[in-house]
């Protein structure tokens, strides 16, 4: 047991020092990266490093306080690339082919990062159906709404790629998360799906990542407290870091990363595939 009440919250920041900056000719003014739930947590991460790397980046989230916070946090940065704000509701049809078409007014749409999520712990008795269509029109319709608007802005621009924030729960699951487990398994198939139609020229690959220290997760603590009779503490420790290897969360700089490799040059194998950064959660077992 550690002192520490979330291992790893202390992890990397974001700052310039720890965003991974490529070299690469498309990340530039011209190309704008689209990111959803970028008031927060992994989405802000994701918006500042793009905009860290150059990219012009459209900044959407239903908070529009958050968003011009991670303006804000882009200008501690001096990123290079412009950060866009652009409130809209992710469960709105019209809000959705809105964001999409603004974006491409900044100039050519790339990239589109679907980082947007909920979380709500219950078991499946009692999980209300509300919620779970609630989930899936954030973290499943969205994307691939956005993504069938995106993607002619993609191919006219000559290729681009779409990167989708999935989890360890789209590999596996646990309790009292069914809704959450249906969509990251979803949206790995979304992956996959949009591979399948991007003719090698817009390419999609999922990142997948164990607990990551955001508000998301720090949320949802007492209610799987609750749920399963834990204190706080165990919760962290046995549930959440139980499995990994690696017994810290990540920060969510250290995702945002893995989203510049995923849209770089680097990655133009990438395809389909997952990025699985999960300390050796699925894999192993002690
Ligand atoms: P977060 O709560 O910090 O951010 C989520 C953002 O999504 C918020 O800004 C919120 O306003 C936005 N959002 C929610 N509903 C919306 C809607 N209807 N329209 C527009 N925006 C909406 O969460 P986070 O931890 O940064 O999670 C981001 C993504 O990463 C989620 O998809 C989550 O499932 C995934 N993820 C998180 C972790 C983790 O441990 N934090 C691990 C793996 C995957």
């Amino acid at each position: 047991m550690t002192d520490d009440p979330i291992p790893g919250a202390d992890g990397p920041e974001l700052t310039a020092a720890n965003v991974l900056e490529v070299d690469d000719d498309r990340y530039a003014a011209e190309s704008v990266a689209l990111v959803t739930g970028a008031a927060s947590g992994i989405g802000r991460a994701v918006a500042v490093a793009l905009a860290a790397n150059g990219c012009t980046v459209a900044a959407t989230d239903v908070d529009a306080d958050g968003l011009d916070d991670t303006v804000d946090r882009g200008a501690d940065l001096d990123a290079a690339g412009e950060i866009h704000t652009i409130k809209g509701d992710l469960t709105e049809d019209d809000d959705i082919e809105r964001i999409v078409d603004t974006a491409a007014e900044y100039g050519d749409l790339r990239f589109l990062a679907n980082v947007a999520g909920l979380q709500h712990v219950a078991p499946i008795e009692e999980f209300p159906a509300e919620q779970y269509d609630l989930m899936q029109r954030v973290m499943l319709r969205a994307p691939t709404l956005l993504s069938k608007h995106a993607f002619p802005h993609m191919r006219e621009a000559g290729g681009g790629a779409v990167g989708n924030m999935a989890s360890v729960h789209g590999h596996y699951t646990t309790s009292d998360k069914v809704a959450y487990n249906v969509c990251k398994f979803g949206l790995r198939g979304l992956t996959q799906s949009l591979a399948a139609e991007g003719d090698g020229e817009v390419r999609a690959f999922s990142v997948s990542t164990g607990y990551v220290s955001t508000p998301l997760v720090t949320g949802q603590i007492p209610d799987t407290a609750d749920q399963r009779g834990l204190t706080e503490q165990e919760v962290v420790e046995d549930v959440m870091l139980g499995q990994s290897r690696t017994k810290r969360m990540m920060s969510p700089v250290e995702v945002a990363n893995l989203f510049v490799f995923g849209f770089s040059r680097h990655a133009k194998h990438l395809n389909g595939g997952d990025l699985l950064f999960d300390g050796g959660m699925t894999n192993t077992y002690e």
